[in-house]
């Protein structure tokens, strides 16, 4: 999508620290990181909100998860564990409409959320 930041970023129109890359998903550093290790993974085509995926995205939907535990893994989460996040519309908290995933571990987590 040509307005589209982190579609941008995929594109390397836009400097991103990209730590993950293959032909269904990216994933990069967060520019504005809240935790020590805080890293968004998007699916490689454009969706703009998890309200857009359908069943036909099943398997997509779960790479950006595998992916996700296996960045976490990379950097040494798993055992003292981590979060993924995913805000959904403005309501959500979401701000960039391109789906990403937050990876966000090396503090601990409250519940709820704010
Ligand atoms: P959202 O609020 O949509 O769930 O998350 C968007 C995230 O994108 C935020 O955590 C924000 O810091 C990050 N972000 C916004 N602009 C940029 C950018 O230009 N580069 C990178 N790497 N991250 C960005
Ligand atoms: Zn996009």
């Amino acid at each position: 999508m040509a307005d589209c930041l982190f579609c941008k970023i995929r594109d390397g129109q836009i400097p991103a620290k990209l730590v993950y890359e293959d032909d269904r998903a990216f994933a990069f550093s967060d520019i504005q990181p809240q935790a020590p290790t805080h890293i968004l993974i998007c699916p490689r085509p454009h969706a703009a909100t998890l309200n857009d995926l359908t069943e036909s995205d099943d398997g997509l939907a779960g790479h950006l998860y595998v992916v996700t535990a296996k960045l976490a893994k990379d950097a040494g989460l798993a055992d003292a564990g981590w979060r993924a996040a995913v805000n959904v519309g403005r309501g959500g908290g979401q701000h960039v409409f391109h789906i990403h995933l937050h990876l966000l571990g090396g503090r601990p987590f409250g519940w709820p959320p704010g």
